[in-house]
């Protein structure tokens, strides 16, 4: 069976630097708030080319700690896509305020930016593109409205690391950028983890303070805040794959790539667009397919796995639903009804590749087969 997902044989490629590292951790008895994790934060700032990068506990978190920072609260609405995790969601209902969702691009799935100025209200507060599948969200354009509207910008890049849009990486075009480190996506750890970036230094002194419990000096609280930390052995992890991640994230692209071309002409069948604007990282590989469970079953003949990112749109969600009455966002919701993800991770070897190929076009052809 080919996985969605091989975390086994990435970890080859790291082991020795992560037992070695693990090892000095564990020796040294310090898992919280140590060095390791001060260094990851410095190394992912400068690769990425912001300021400030604050670990925390998870790409949830990420999103949750921006948004507070930001001040976002109850009252206030933000404006996001319908067509991703429902923890983008989750992160502004967190903070009180309510999502607006804005419907998407029929091509990239990333937020539709021409319909997002008809969203504004006057309780807008921010608005939170996420670089879907690895491809970075319109920020140019989605940037030009919050500054004419005076709205703060969260970017969700837990899908996104490494991706860049006019040489610039995800994460450095809005207020803060928030990651996600779970072990399935493009740096992965080995457990959950997150951090946000930033480039306002005040922005990243309330950030640190929230994800420790709204303290900086030990046991003096000056808000409530959260329990959100990233530890001493995920940032070993976590440090030698970013040393990696161009080559991991080349590798995605790589496979991307052949199964393009090995999928051409299959009637109904949609490869991911690339908006040509930025570098995709292909954290999903996500196609559009006429008859969903047909080429479902092909796959899991063909010993093939797969996946559907997403099945339900969040205005549809149940948690949310109640308050999104009549809500119709005609784009994501088709797309929700057509998408299927095909397994995605560098270490796919073209003869693996070429076993996925075959068993999507089987479903198209299943007399000939
Ligand atoms: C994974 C993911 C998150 C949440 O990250 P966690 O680390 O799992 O909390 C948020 N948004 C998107 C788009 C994601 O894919």
């Amino acid at each position: 069976m080919i996985p969605m997902v091989d975390l086994t044989a990435q970890h080859a490629d790291v082991a020795e630097e992560i037992e070695a590292g693990l090892k000095t951790v564990l020796s040294r008895g310090h898992f919280v708030f140590g060095p390791q994790t001060e260094a990851l934060e410095k190394e992912v700032a400068a690769y990425l080319g912001t300021s400030h990068a604050v670990g925390c506990a998870s790409g949830t978190d990420a999103l949750h700690l921006a948004l507070r920072a930001l001040g976002v609260g109850p009252g206030d609405e933000v404006i996001t896509s319908p067509f991703t995790f429902f923890a983008t969601a989750e992160a502004i209902c967190y903070v009180g305020a309510k999502p607006v969702f804005v419907d998407i691009d029929p091509h990239t799935f990333n937020l539709d930016p021409t319909l997002v100025e008809a969203a504004i209200t006057p309780a807008t507060r921010a608005l939170l593109p996420v670089h879907l599948f690895g491809q970075p969200a319109p920020m140019e354009a989605l940037m030009a409205i919050a500054d004419k509207h005076g709205l703060k910008v969260v970017e969700d890049c837990a899908q996104s690391f490494g991706a860049t849009r006019g040489g610039r990486a995800t994460g450095t075009f809005g207020a803060a950028g928030a990651f996600s480190f779970f072990p399935s996506k493009n740096l992965g750890g080995y457990g959950d983890g997150g951090m946000v970036t930033t480039d306002s230094a005040e922005l990243a002194t309330v950030m640190r303070s929230l994800r420790n419990h709204g303290s900086g000096e030990r046991y003096h609280h000056h808000t409530v805040g959260l329990n959100s930390r990233l530890d001493e052995m995920q940032s070993v992890v976590l440090r030698a794959k970013l040393k990696r991640i161009d080559r991991y994230n080349a590798g995605r692209r790589r496979v991307a790539q052949r199964y393009n071309e090995g999928l051409v002409g299959l009637p109904g069948l949609v490869t991911p667009a690339e908006d040509k604007a930025g570098l995709h990282v292909y954290a999903q590989y996500t196609l559009l397919v006429p008859e969903r469970t047909q080429v479902m079953q092909a796959l899991q003949a063909g010993g093939v796995a797969c996946a559907i990112h997403y099945p339900i749109p969040l205005h549809k969600q149940q948690a949310l639903a109640a308050d999104y009455p009549g809500l119709s966002l005609p784009v994501a919701e088709s797309v929700a009804a057509r998408c299927l993800s095909l397994p995605m991770y560098p270490e796919l070897t073209d003869a693996q590749i070429d076993q996925v190929i075959e068993a999507v076009r089987k479903a198209f052809a299943p007399a000939s087969a």
